[in-house]
């Protein structure tokens, strides 16, 4: 069998490493060294290659070959079990919380997928864990036979319209893909969606499996009601593998309450003056950013701006209550100012992060919350959202109320 790869980074390494181990010949290519595409039994694609903008791309789904994603690729070849997560948000912490439950519960388990394994990576390895993998929309896109055990679809909102003719249906419509081949009862839905399936309710603040209350969410830190989604579907999502006795019995609730979501979402990193500082970084569409502003109970000064993927901003106008002075900057600072801008006291700081941090320190007083949630991918000024995020903890740490 002879393979070509498109994309370097770490999804195709690991993909040519699965050669390797298969015996198949491969070879990886990159648009910005090879213009043409050589012969192959079988193409694979990185997610990272923009389908638009990629002519290595174009020329496989013009080649006639089978052209797969990695995801697709090391599906064939993973011998365990798969649950799969996918979402507009959501994935990275759902991924993390159901992994760290199975493994509480005594089931070894690995995240993989989107959020940093690929699980081309994990078929190099013996293979005697369950895989959580998080799959995005990119690598949905060419996964025709993908057929995890079970699958948790989060939420739907805007994000990524860039990448679709079809804009914002043609991309929920990708991310449905990912139950073409579970079976009805494992397809998993967020509490957002109407779904007759769910065995795992919220009521007055507990949360309930079979209707049977298993712990108190103000015990655990994941009470705002975005992390209460994450928690019911991971918890869907455990219920696939162990009887419910399993996860009523006291060792789950002990295991949630010990969980703690990942840094760079919702993140408290200073408090000074009164003022708390929380670093939301990973909020790269509006969705997200107004999760953050359900869950922090505080008049908000935010930095809202970045890269620009198509998207439609206009959810954001439901802050307007919410906020008390907006601080935009970067690539979308106009679009989303033409949104808030009458509804609120907006301040733009072209692409100059620093300012627009302290212009938003300026604006708050004590008792008021300064966040960054950006509701834009970072890459116009930063090399991604962990940086983003640090740089705004630094600029925290470092501010002084005198300074203002
Ligand atoms: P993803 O991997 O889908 O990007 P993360 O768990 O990394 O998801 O969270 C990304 C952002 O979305 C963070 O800002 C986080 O606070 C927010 N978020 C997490 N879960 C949800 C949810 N269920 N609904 C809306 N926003 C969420």
């Amino acid at each position: 069998m002879n393979v070509v790869i498109i994309g370097g980074g770490a999804s195709g390494q690991a993909a040519a490493k699965l050669c390797g181990k298969l015996n198949f010949s491969c070879r990886i290519v990159e648009d910005k060294k090879d213009k043409i595409l050589p012969p192959a039994d079988l193409i694979v694609t990185s997610p990272g290659v923009f389908p638009g903008r990629s002519e290595l791309y174009r020329q496989a789904l013009d080649s006639g070959t089978e052209f797969i994603g990695e995801l697709e690729f090391a599906f064939r070849h993973f011998e365990n079990r798969i649950l799969a997560v996918t979402g507009t948000n959501g994935k990275t912490t759902t991924t993390e919380l159901t992994t760290f439950l199975l493994n509480a519960l005594d089931v070894p388990a690995v995240s993989a997928g989107n959020i940093g394994t690929p699980l081309s990576e994990l078929c190099l390895g013996p293979m005697t864990q369950t895989a959580v993998v998080e799959v995005s929309n990119f690598q949905l896109e060419r996964a025709p036979t993908f057929a995890p055990l079970a699958a948790a679809l989060l939420n739907l909102a805007s994000d990524h319209e860039d990448r679709y003719i079809g804009g914002f249906e043609e991309y929920c419509a990708v991310k449905r893909r990912i139950f073409d081949h579970v079976s009805p009862e494992n397809r998993i839905r967020g509490l957002s969606f109407d779904w007759p399936g769910r065995r795992v309710t919220v009521n007055e603040g507990d949360l309930l499996i079979d209707g049977t209350p298993v712990l108190a969410l103000s015990e655990t830190l994941l009470a705002a009601p975005h992390n209460t989604e994450n928690l019911a579907a991971a918890a869907e999502l455990v219920l696939r593998v162990l009887p419910a006795g399993k996860l009523t019995d006291g060792r789950f609730a002990e295991a949630v309450k010990a969980f703690k979501p990942g840094r760079h979402r919702i993140e408290t990193v200073a408090e000074k003056n009164g003022i708390l500082f929380v670093n939301d970084s990973k909020a790269t569409n509006p969705a997200a950013v107004l999760a953050a502003a359900a869950a922090v109970e505080r008049p908000l000064v935010i930095l809202l701006g970045g890269l620009d993927k198509g998207m439609d901003f206009s959810p954001l106008a439901a802050l307007a209550d919410h906020l008390k002075t907006a601080v935009l900057y970067g690539e979308s600072a106009e679009k989303i100012g033409a949104v808030l801008g009458g509804k609120v006291p907006c301040f733009s700081c072209g692409r100059d992060f620093e300012k627009a941090f302290h212009a938003a320190a300026a604006a708050a007083q004590p008792g008021d919350c300064v966040l960054l949630s950006p509701a834009c991918a970072s890459m116009d000024m930063f090399k991604n959202y962990q940086e983003r995020g640090d740089r705004f903890r630094e600029l925290a740490e470092n501010w002084r109320p005198e300074t203002r």
